[in-house]
C-alpha cells in the first residue's frame, strides 16, 4: 500500500479480483506464493498431479514428506497458512474440455502454469472464448518465454504465433528435458509480477509481445506478437467448436497411429516404408539393421512432403517423437503415416536381446 500507483485503491482492486491459476509445480509455487501474499481475495487452484521427489528441486514450497499428496492440495494449504483471508478454491484433477468452462469463467484472469502444449492451447482456447486474460509461460532447461493474450484487447493469441500446435512428446517438458530449479522460479515470479501489473492497471504490461528470457546468457529479448488475420475464427472458437473439434480429434485417433512390430523386415514385408526421423548423430550411434530413409523430425515438421502414395513406419529412439511426428502429418493430409511403437530401441527388447 505504500506504493504511490498502488495505495489502499490497489489493494481494494486485489482484494476484489478471482484468479485462477492452472498447475501448481514449478511456476504455479512462485505465482501462488506472490499473488496469496499480495492480497488477492480468490485463488483457484488445479492441478491433478501428486508430489514427487524430483519435483522438489524446483516446487521448493514442499516437503520430502508429503510426497504422494496432490499438490492442489498441499498448495492450498500452503496459500491458506500464508494468507487466511485468501477464498482458496481447489480442484483436483486435469484442466479439460469437460470442465474448463465452469472452472475458468467469472475470474479476471487465468496463470497457465501448466507444462504440456494440450492444456496451454485448451487454456488459450478457453480464454479467447470466455473473454478472460491470461498470462502464459514456459520454460525449457535453461530458457524461458513469457506471454500475455488479453481477449479484451484483440492481442495476439497461441495459436496466433503457433498456427499448428506443437505436440506434446516432440519438445520435452521439465521431467524428460530436465530444467535448474531457478528456471521457472524466474519465468512463475515473471507471470506474477504480469498478473499484479493487470490487476492494478499499472504501466509498462507486456502487450502484442512474447518475452524470451535466456538464464544462461541473462539476456531478454522481447518479441513483436502480431494477431494473425489467419487465425481469426481458430483462436476464437465458441466452445461448441472447441468440443467438436475435440471430439473429432477423438474419432480419427482411434484410427490406429501406432504399430508393433517384432522387426523392421515384417514390416517391410507388409509394405511400409521404414523412415528414420533421428538426427545423424544418433544414427551413426545405433543404425538399424534394415535399409530405412532418413529424414530428420524437424525437416518433416518444418513441411518437407513424403510422396502421398507410400505407406510410412515413422522411427525414432522411443516412439515419442515418431508419433507427435505422425500425428502432424496426418494433421497435413497423410493417410498412411504411422509410427513404430517403442521405437528403434524397443526392437532388441521385443526380442529379447537385450
Ligand atoms: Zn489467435
Amino acid at each position: 500500500m505504500n506504493l504511490r500507483e498502488v495505495g489502499a485503491a490497489g489493494q481494494a482492486r486485489l482484494r476484489a479480483a478471482r484468479v485462477a491459476v492452472v498447475g501448481a509445480g514449478g511456476l504455479g509455487v512462485p505465482v501462488l506464493q506472490y499473488l496469496a501474499g499480495a492480497g488477492i481475495g480468490r485463488l483457484t487452484l488445479i492441478d491433478g498431479d501428486r508430489l514427487e521427489p524430483s519435483n522438489l528441486h524446483r516446487q521448493t514450497w514442499y516437503a520430502l514428506a508429503d510426497c504422494g499428496t496432490p499438490k492442489a492440495e498441499l498448495a492450498a494449504a500452503r496459500v491458506r497458512a500464508l494468507n487466511p483471508d485468501v477464498d482458496v478454491h481447489l480442484h483436483v484433477g486435469r484442466l479439460n474440455v469437460e470442465n474448463g468452462a465452469t472452472l475458468l469463467a467469472h475470474h479476471d484472469l487465468v496463470i497457465d502454469c501448466t507444462d504440456n502444449f494440450a492444456t496451454k492451447f485448451l487454456i488459450n482456447d478457453l480464454a479467447q472464448s470466455l473473454g478472460v486474460t491470461a498470462v502464459f509461460a514456459s520454460v525449457h532447461q535453461y530458457e524461458g518465454q513469457l506471454q500475455v493474450v488479453d481477449p479484451t484487447r484483440r492481442s495476439a493469441c497461441l495459436r496466433c504465433l503457433w498456427p499448428n500446435a506443437t505436440r506434446d512428446g516432440v519438445v520435452g517438458n521439465c521431467a524428460e528435458a530436465g530444467v535448474l530449479g531457478p528456471v521457472p522460479g524466474v519465468l512463475g515470479g515473471l507471470q506474477a509480477l504480469e498478473a499484479l501489473k493487470i490487476l492494478l492497471n499499472l504501466p509498462g504490461r507486456l502487450g502484442d509481445e512474447l518475452l524470451t528470457v535466456d538464464l544462461i546468457g541473462l539476456a531478454t529479448t522481447r518479441l513483436r506478437a502480431r494477431r494473425n488475420a489467419a487465425c481469426e475464427g481458430r483462436c476464437e472458437l465458441s466452445l461448441l467448436a472447441l468440443q467438436r473439434a475435440i471430439d473429432e480429434r477423438r474419432e480419427v485417433d482411434t484410427s490406429p497411429l501406432e504399430l508393433e512390430f517384432d522387426d523392421l523386415p515384417s514390416a517391410l514385408a507388409e509394405g511400409y516404408s521404414l523412415v528414420d526421423i533421428r538426427e545423424p548423430k544418433e544414427i551413426d550411434e545405433s543404425p538399424l539393421e534394415t535399409r530405412a530413409l532418413c529424414v530428420p523430425m524437424g525437416e518433416l515438421l518444418a513441411g518437407r512432403n513424403l510422396p502421398p502414395e507410400g505407406r510410412y513406419l515413422l522411427i525414432c529412439a522411443r516412439g515419442a517423437r515418431s508419433l507427435g511426428t505422425a500425428r502432424s502429418l496426418r494433421d497435413r493430409g497423410l493417410e498412411n503415416v504411422y509410427s513404430l511403437k517403442g521405437g528403434a530401441l524397443g526392437l532388441p527388447e521385443r526380442q529379447g536381446r537385450i
